[in-house]
């Protein structure tokens, strides 16, 4: 039954598995470019491959792939103030952004975000049907618009994730009304699920976390901003300093993991896939609605299911959680997590702290008791999670 879904995920490894061993082969990566900096960190040769071989694999001009940049959430944030400026405005086009971006642009009071520096924001929401206002984008865009900004995966919520289809005709739309209008892909989950990336049909900005795919759950941290040489360089001007920019940032032997995480990426990417088809067929099989559907296209490596009820959700997450590597004895219960209106239950037992292209599962409980599931470095650690996840929930006679 899965098989077919299977196959079409080998074939997406192997076409970005070429284009990575491709780019390392053309940019020459050699042993001494692992040793890595200290100190101001100028010449590191291996950090300027790294950049040389991200910007290829995006089939972008320039790219920012540092340990410095601390996570998803800092890497836009430094892409965000790195090209705005007061006066300007930020237009998200498929709704309300990332949970944490909230505080970034001010749309939740935060010190020193991007309102408190006069940066406006304004927003343009999926229509009803959960399809792209295009014509909503159009009429949204004023002369203060600045910079366009698109999600690419759902997160935690139940929209779909765009593909890389449909952002580029939200680009097009956008450039059709003034061209200079830079375009940021938020491309958190999404790198390596599609055969090409944002940055290949026009977006100016591509921005993600080394702790998520293009890690391939061997970076300890880091994240990364590909695109257009000008709008990497003023990111990167903001990352360190004013006249400094790329020049500096010791790489502290980062080196070698960001580059054979990269290298295993799409092996990766694709065990995770395996593992969100095969938890979405098990689940359907039950009667639950998956999200997205176990035989439909997919653009990032989020599964959502609807778990109808609390109880299924904790028992979910103790499934994951058990059959993690790390922590499996823990049990995880839900508690109030800051920025959030109700309690969330999360499962993580993770090499690296919070990697969620390791096996991980999230739920806010509130109807209708979704359990956001991601990640697994093997196809077959995955499945073990979730038939840990069923055995539990048969356990205490949740499921038959
Ligand atoms: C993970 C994620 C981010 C950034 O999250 P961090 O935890 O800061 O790395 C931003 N946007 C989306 C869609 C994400 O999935």
């Amino acid at each position: 039954m899965l098989e077919e879904q299977f196959k079409e995920i080998d074939r997406i490894r192997f076409a970005v598995g070429t284009k990575i061993l491709a780019a390392m082969q053309k940019n020459k990566l050699e042993y001494s470019h692992f040793a890595g900096s200290s100190g101001y960190g100028y010449d590191d040769s291996g950090r300027e491959i790294i950049e040389k071989i991200y910007a290829d694999v995006f089939g972008a001009e320039d790219a920012l792939v540092r340990p410095q940049l601390m996570s998803g959430t800092h890497a836009l944030t430094v892409s965000f103030f790195g090209n705005l400026r007061p006066g300007d405005t930020l237009l998200s086009v498929v709704g309300k952004p990332y949970d944490t971006l909230l505080s970034v642009i001010g749309i939740r009071e935060a010190s020193g975000s991007l309102a408190e520096f006069g940066v406006n924001y304004h927003q343009v929401d999926l229509l009803p049907t959960n399809e792209i206002d295009f014509a909503g984008i159009t009429n949204a865009i004023t002369s203060s618009t600045k910079m366009v900004t698109i999600q690419r995966s759902k997160g935690y919520s139940t929209r779909p994730t765009l593909s890389v289809a449909q952002i580029a005709k939200i680009i097009s739309t956008v450039k059709a009304v003034r061209a200079d209008i830079i375009c940021l892909v938020d491309n958190c989950y999404g790198e390596f699920v599609e055969e090409i990336e944002p940055s290949e049909v026009g977006a100016d900005l591509v921005v993600g976390s080394l702790i998520k795919n293009p890690g391939g759950g061997l970076c300890e941290s880091g994240g990364y901003i590909v695109g257009k040489r000008k709008y990497v360089e003023a990111a990167a001007m903001r990352l360190t300093a004013p006249g400094l920019g790329k020049e500096v940032g010791a790489t502290l032997g980062t080196n070698k993991n960001v580059l054979q995480g990269l290298f295993l990426a799409p092996e990766v990417v694709a065990n995770a896939l395996k593992g969100a088809v095969y938890a979405a067929y098990k689940f359907e099989q039950l009667g639950f609605n998956a999200i997205p559907k176990w035989n439909e296209k997919r653009s990032d490596i989020v599964q959502a299911i609807e778990m109808n009820t609390a109880e299924n959700v904790i028992a979910f997450c103790e499934g994951i959680q058990k059959a993690a590597p790390v922590d499996s004895f823990v049990k995880p219960i839900p508690w109030e997590m800051p920025g959030y209106d109700v309690p969330v239950v999360m499962a993580a037992g993770a090499f690296v702290q919070g990697s969620s292209i390791e096996l991980s599962a999230d739920a806010p409980i509130k109807p209708p008791f979704t359990v956001f599931f991601q990640g697994g470095l093997t196809q077959y650690h995955a499945q073990i999670g979730i038939d840990t996840a069923l055995q539990i929930m048969k356990d205490k006679g949740l499921i038959a």
